[in-house]
């Protein structure tokens, strides 16, 4: 019945616990056992083979027939410090996954049909200890009203952030120079194919020894008496043991869904978007150095520019337009010629109560999903693999680390879910069904309280650990058209010309930092050029 045991180092120590001890003491995590071989999975194991202990035995097990979901170009400038974490070199990623830089995300015909915005990284001018730098923009904003100084010369907040004008203009430069440069405020992310970044990561972790399986897992066996994973049996009879399991089996979430029945917190009521179509078309011109998501009728569309093609897609909800509609939609927006026929997807918007249950851990799609509008699940991956790497079970399950991690991850996707969910109600739209439900639906109560502060005096506090800094939340409440009262009263005591005039020089510095850069596509040529078919 049991097939062949494959017993890897660890497992020993796993088979010769005592049944009924408390889980603690039972798992050494001296064998570590992924399930899925997604990024998110290749992720885990690159990261835990580069720091793990020598007698550490890590087993990975995907099914090639099943294959990966193959969406998720989109990142954001966290993945450096992942990439970094590894050792792996920025130019040779980019090279490799056909990769192009990213400043930010351009929201198009969000706050209302033919209005656009940029959500860029990096900074708006420089914050004081006193005060936020946008506190300063507003205040100007104040006397353009009152006369004192010419809307032109005040200018839009996106002209204080080097990325984004860097966006606009298609130049690209990384950070450079000491804090006092304009320079030194530039950050990125990168456009990848995320499947050669797999295959990357993949050769990575079995150069430090990470032993892959091919095959379908059919079965989990767990402890009758506690539940905890022992192996999972693939569909050629083999049986895979371990102390550790992680679950990186993407949306089917085989073990902490299938298994441990982890509740699933569903989000639908404020993100009701469950569908989605991906196509990849030919380029129409030289990467942009930024991403697109553009509103659409019943959800919104995305625009990825790799440098050998580019990825479309359209996020929707099935509530309210039909999946044919959905794909003309596609068809007749997206830019370049169609290179395949749209993939379709199906999702729900939530995570697991518990990411972290008993000896298992759930990474990826697998622990929980929403919208790709910012780009956040590799990330929200990251995130999961660092903190199981801070809180290693190395001598054993901690109840009380458990809990701590689920914490973490708990308060990181509501925090990302509440940023996401500010594109959508903070709309002047009602030009169709979805629009309308959007505008009238109930919001979290963290994301009310936000708003209210900012609609006061324009103060942006910032949470524990927000993945979004206040620079963000600033970016898309103005782009979305939210607008404080007010400005904090602090600011007045800088005296009005020298605002005008240091404001300006700022401006214009912004600027011309950003007219020197290389074009984005030259610095690709010079740089990462990806070598390929
Ligand atoms: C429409 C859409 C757009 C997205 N865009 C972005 C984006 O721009 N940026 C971003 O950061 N993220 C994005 N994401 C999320 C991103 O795609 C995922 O976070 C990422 O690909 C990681 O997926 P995964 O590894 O968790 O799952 P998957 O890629 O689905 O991998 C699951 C793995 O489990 C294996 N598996 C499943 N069942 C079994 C079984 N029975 N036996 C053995 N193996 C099994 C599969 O073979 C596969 O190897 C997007 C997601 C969607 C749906």
């Amino acid at each position: 019945m049991f097939g062949q045991t494959i017993t890897v180092a660890g497992a020993v120590a796993y088979e010769r616990v005592v049944k009924g001890q408390p889980i603690r003491q039972r798992a050494r995590g001296k064998s570590v056992v992924i399930v899925g071989g997604g990024s998110s999975g290749w992720m885990c194991a690159a990261a835990i083979a580069r720091m793990a202990a020598p007698n550490l035995s890590i087993t990975l097990v995907e099914s090639e027939e099943i294959g990966v979901i193959g969406v998720g170009e989109a990142t954001i400038p966290t993945m450096l410090e992942f990439n970094d974490f590894l050792g792996l070199k920025e130019n040779d990623v980019l090279r490799e996954c056909q990769g192009s830089f990213k400043l930010g995300i351009e929201f198009v015909d969000w706050f209302k049909k033919g209005d656009r915005y940029i959500h860029p990284f990096g900074f708006y001018g420089r914050d004081t200890p006193e005060f936020a730098f946008h506190q300063l923009w507003l205040r100007l904003r104040a006397m353009v009203e009152q006369g004192k100084v010419s809307s032109e010369a005040a200018g839009e907040i996106h002209q204080y952030n080097l990325c984004s004008v860097a966006a606009g203009l298609g130049r690209f430069s990384p950070a450079q120079g000491g804090a006092d440069t304009i320079l030194s405020t530039m950050r990125h992310a990168y456009h990848l194919d995320s499947i050669k970044y797999g295959q990357m990561l993949r050769r990575y972790a079995q150069d430090k020894g990470v032993h892959r399986i091919e095959g379908r897992v059919v079965e989990v066996e767990q402890d009758p008496d506690n539940g905890v994973i022992r192996a999972v049996k693939l569909e050629d009879t083999q049986v895979v043991a371990g102390n550790l399991f992680i679950d990186c089996s993407g949306f089917r979430a085989l073990l902490i869904k299938g298994a441990l029945r982890s509740h699933f917190v569903d989000w639908s009521q404020y993100l009701p978007c469950d569908r989605a179509l991906a196509m990849p078309t030919a380029c129409a011109g030289p990467p942009a150095p930024f991403t697109r998501a553009s509103a659409d009728t019943a959800g919104w569309r995305w625009r990825i520019p790799l440098q050998q093609r580019m990825g479309n897609g359209y996020v929707y909800s099935s509530a309210f337009i039909e999946d044919d509609a959905a794909q003309r939609r596609l068809m007749q927006t997206a830019e370049g010629s169609p290179l395949a026929q749209p993939k379709p997807l199906r999702f729900a918007t939530g995570h697991r109560r518990s990411f972290w249950e008993k000896n298992c851990v759930a990474i990826g799609l697998a622990g929980g999903f929403i919208e790709p509008m910012e780009s956040t699940s590799i990330h929200l991956a990251q995130m999961g693999i660092q903190r199981l790497v801070n809180l290693w079970p190395g001598r054993g399950f901690n109840p009380a680390e458990i809990a701590y991690y689920n914490q973490l991850m708990t308060d990181d996707y509501e925090q990302t879910r509440d940023f996401i969910v500010l594109h959508y109600s903070a709309t002047q739209r009602d030009d169709t069904a979805f629009w309308q439900y959007l505008r009238n639906m109930d919001i979290p109560d963290t994301l009310t309280a936000k708003l209210e502060i900012f609609r006061g005096s324009g103060r942006i506090l910032p949470s524990a650990n927000d993945l979004f800094s206040p620079h963000s939340w600033l970016a898309v409440m103005l782009g979305q058209g939210v607008q404080p009262r007010n400005y904090d009263s602090l600011v007045d005591r800088v005296p009005e010309q020298a605002l005008i005039q240091n404001m300006q020089l700022l401006k214009n510095a912004v600027y011309k930092t950003a007219e020197s850069l290389p074009s984005h596509a030259d610095y690709l040529d010079r740089h990462c050029r990806y070598a390929g078919a």
